[in-house]
């Protein structure tokens, strides 16, 4: 066996051993997954640091898509939003990153966070003990790589007064990016140059059952209803995907008895489809902005958002 695969086994086996534990949630190998990023620092193991870093950009995605399938995965099979079954308190993963240089990371951390509201951003999380402070406690330089079973939960990790302003700034940037968006983009929408109902006006106005329909996803954005329900009320790109998925429901009440009071939106084909190209347009403009949003983008690589 040469050295190099001695390496390479000993880096399956400390992964495997603490990091890949398909039988745990994976927000509770968070723990082992520090003291795997900790080892793998301090003996210059770049192998484990690699596929620490895979596992942990699987969590904090650079990517849009990495995001919609991090939250796609984030649904449990009764339709509920439990994040925090999948993926650590986003507060934990910035004091991380902060520590070992993991700022690629920090935008979809930051992102994660603001969707919080501001009193539970400032209240922070319960700490894993030990896990973030490295080694205070044994007298000695070595890492150390603690169990779930070292939680503390009367210790909080709070952010620092300057972290906290990036959070609240970056919240409320995104706020005011969908309350434009929902002003410009939709209530005061122009239907598509290729209406199917421009040439039909009802009561006057050419293509009135789509502007109808835009009035009424831009009532039911603001009203957050979806994103309340799922505690999701401060996430644009929720939102614009709530959005477009509208357009595609049939369970709108609509009080006629005949067709069970319920329908979907009348908006023509055309417009629809110059719609949901305007969302995702607008999705992918979020993502981009996120490292301006959280006062990142000196630290942050130029590509980002650009995939
Ligand atoms: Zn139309």
């Amino acid at each position: 066996v040469t050295l190099v695969q001695a390496q390479a086994r000993v880096t399956h086996i400390l992964y495997r051993y603490f990091v890949h534990r398909p039988d745990k949630p994976r927000s509770s190998q968070f723990p082992s997954l520090v003291g795997a990023l900790r080892l793998s620092a301090k003996y210059f193991a770049q192998d484990l640091r690699e596929r620490c870093l895979e596992r942990l950009a699987s969590d904090w995605p650079t990517t849009l898509r990495g995001w919609d399938a991090r939250e796609t995965e984030a649904i449990d099979g009764k339709g509920a939003y439990v994040p925090r079954e999948y993926t650590t308190h986003p507060i934990l993963l910035i004091e991380l990153a902060k520590e070992l240089g993991l700022i690629e990371f920090l935008p979809s951390a930051f992102y994660d966070l603001s969707r919080y509201g501001p009193s539970k951003i400032f209240l922070g999380t319960p700490a894993l003990k030990g896990v973030l402070s490295q080694s205070a406690d044994t007298g000695t330089d070595a890492p150390e790589i603690k169990s779930p079973q070292d939680d503390d939960p009367l210790q909080p990790v709070r952010l620092t007064n300057d972290m906290l302003a990036r959070t609240l700034r970056g919240r409320e940037r995104g706020q005011k990016f969908i309350h434009k968006f929902i002003i410009t983009r939709i209530l005061h929408r122009a239907a598509s140059e290729d209406c199917l109902y421009r040439l039909e006006p009802t009561n006057g106005v050419a293509s009135f059952p789509c502007y109808q329909s835009f009035y009424f996803i831009a009532l039911n954005v603001l009203r957050a209803v979806g994103g309340i329900a799922s505690g999701r009320d401060a996430d644009p790109l929720f939102t614009l995907l709530q959005a477009v998925e509208m357009l595609s429901r049939m369970d709108f009440e609509n009080g006629n008895e005949g067709d069970g009071g319920k329908c979907g939106l009348k908006m023509c084909g055309t417009c629809k489809a110059d719609f949901e190209e305007d969302c995702h347009r607008a999705r992918r403009a979020v993502w981009r902005e996120l490292p301006r949003w959280f006062g990142l983008e000196d630290a942050i690589d130029g590509q980002w958002g650009k995939e």
